[in-house]
């Protein structure tokens, strides 16, 4: 694959926006789809030419039609296509359309959605590499019995969990013998709704874990080089909401057993593109849990610490360039840079107020932060905005860099007080609270910290 032209970003919102303008950084043309609920929205817009897709269908799945975004590449002459995340990115059958058709998929390849996608298959071969896994059924369970039997030899709690899951959903934790029953069933009917699989398997349910996960890139050639890690425990049912990078509770030895486990991973898979490897830490111990085979929400705070644009970065390997070669801006591992902290808060129309409800509605008003080391992505973020219920409620990320953890911490509270949102409730009041609070800024916390934290929701 020589030089590419032309990019559909099959996706919306800012991740949309986000490809958008890496592509005319490199001055790739850029074709964008929408759906008629979507036919508003700033990623149309941004885009030089943009196609409605999906017609008749319902709003998600209009972005969901495979062969409708595949004829919209064609006919615009799109040669390659970016998933970003959510939607189409995991699809296998979408990327083996896109290899089918010679358009290149920005990813990896087919075969490794596969692997990657059950969290049966992506265990298995993390547990080739040799990676240290959380004790577990090891593959599918149909049997109550199977993990009553489980839960009786290595302990409760235990986690149920949908093989094909994703975004935090299909997880079940039992913490008795008499809740397996129940928690099985729902289980396995939710994975079938929402993934269409009903195959869960189970593992032990470790207590207060931190979630560590390595940003990858690997080339066409076999190099895989690792981007050092974030941290991401600030979760809210098992969804990432403020995320750091670096981590700054882990080891240097531990950070080093961590990222090269990731990085032997990834090489032992063949992989290709930027993928992401994460592990839950307890104390001193590390286990996988899986791999993310796309760009990520939370991206941006590795570019911020290590200058490295991971959307340009993919958009050369999709090229075919080598990791080498110097005009891909990537450096050789041991010259990575790790520069300062920076802390990624996900700004959602989400009231703190009333259990995270979504809001829906126009933004009267719409004022963002800004000033030195900060970064704002954004999707539907102007006055005037219609947002709509059809959607992911992400709003705007903020992302602040700082020499220091407290220095980025710091400049994140000011940022979110800055803001001024009006018409639309947002989950700002409650982000300023996290990032503000001793817990958070001394890093004494864990993925149970906004559960076991009243105080945040004040
Ligand atoms: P998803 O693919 O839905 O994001 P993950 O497997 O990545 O699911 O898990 C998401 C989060 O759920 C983790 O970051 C962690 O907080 C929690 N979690 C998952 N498995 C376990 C486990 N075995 N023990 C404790 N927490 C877990």
């Amino acid at each position: 694959m020589g030089k590419i032209q032309k990019i559909l970003v099959a996706n919306r919102g800012e991740i949309a926006i986000r490809i958008f303008r890496a592509c005319t950084e490199l001055k790739i043309r850029t074709v964008g789809i929408y759906s008629a609920e979507d036919s508003g929205s700033f990623h149309r817009y941004k885009a030089d030419e943009a196609y409605l897709v999906g017609k008749g269908k319902k709003p998600i799945d209009a972005y969901l039609d495979i062969e409708g975004i595949i004829a919209i590449a064609k006919d615009s002459g799109a040669d390659a296509i970016h998933p970003g995340y959510g939607f189409l990115s995991e699809n296998v059958e979408f990327a083996r359309r896109c290899e089918e058709e010679g358009i290149v998929f920005i990813g990896p390849r087919s075969s490794h959605l596969d692997m990657f996608g059950d969290k049966v298959k992506a265990r298995d071969q993390a547990v080739k590499a040799g990676l240290p896994v959380i004790p577990g059924s090891g593959g599918p369970v149909s049997l109550l019995e199977d993990v009553q039997t489980f839960g009786e030899q290595n302990g409760y709690p235990i986690i149920i969990k949908a093989a094909l899951g994703g975004g935090g959903r299909g997880m079940r934790v039992v913490r008795s013998a008499d809740e397996t029953a129940e928690a099985f069933e729902r289980a396995k009917s939710e994975a079938k709704a929402a993934f269409g699989s009903a195959d869960v398997y189970v593992e032990k349910f470790l207590d207060k874990p931190k979630h560590i996960e390595v940003q990858i890139l690997a080339d066409t050639y076999g190099n895989v080089v690792h981007l050092y890690e974030r941290d991401c425990s600030v979760q809210r049912r098992h969804q990432k909401v403020v995320e750091i990078a670096p981590s700054i509770t882990i080891s240097d030895e531990l950070r080093a057993e961590i990222c090269e486990s990731a990085v032997r991973l990834m090489e032992n898979a063949g992989y290709i593109n930027a993928g992401t490897v994460e592990f839950l830490v307890d104390g001193d111990n590390f286990y996988f849990i899986e791999v993310n085979p796309r760009i990520q929400v939370e991206h941006t705070i590795t570019e911020m610490v290590t200058g490295i644009d991971i959307v340009h970065s993919q958009i050369h390997i999709a090229e075919g360039r080598s990791l080498d070669d110097p005009d891909t801006g990537i450096p050789a591992q041991d010259k990575v840079p790790l520069f300062g902290y920076a802390i990624q808060s996900r700004v959602t129309t989400e009231d703190p107020l009333n259990q995270f409800m979504p809001d829906t509605g126009k933004l009267m008003v719409y004022r963002s932060g800004g000033g030195f080391g900060v970064r704002l992505d954004a999707g539907n973020g102007f006055q005037g905005a219609v947002i709509t219920p059809h959607y992911d409620s992400l709003l705007v990320k903020v992302s602040t860099w700082g020499m220091t953890f407290r220095e980025a911490a710091a400049k994140m509270e000011r940022n979110l007080q800055e803001f001024r949102i009006r018409g639309i409730k947002t989950n700002i009041p409650f982000l300023e609270n996290v990032v503000k609070h001793p817990d958070f800024l001394t890093g004494n916390y864990n993925t149970a910290f906004i559960d076991e934290t009243p105080d945040l929701f004040i």
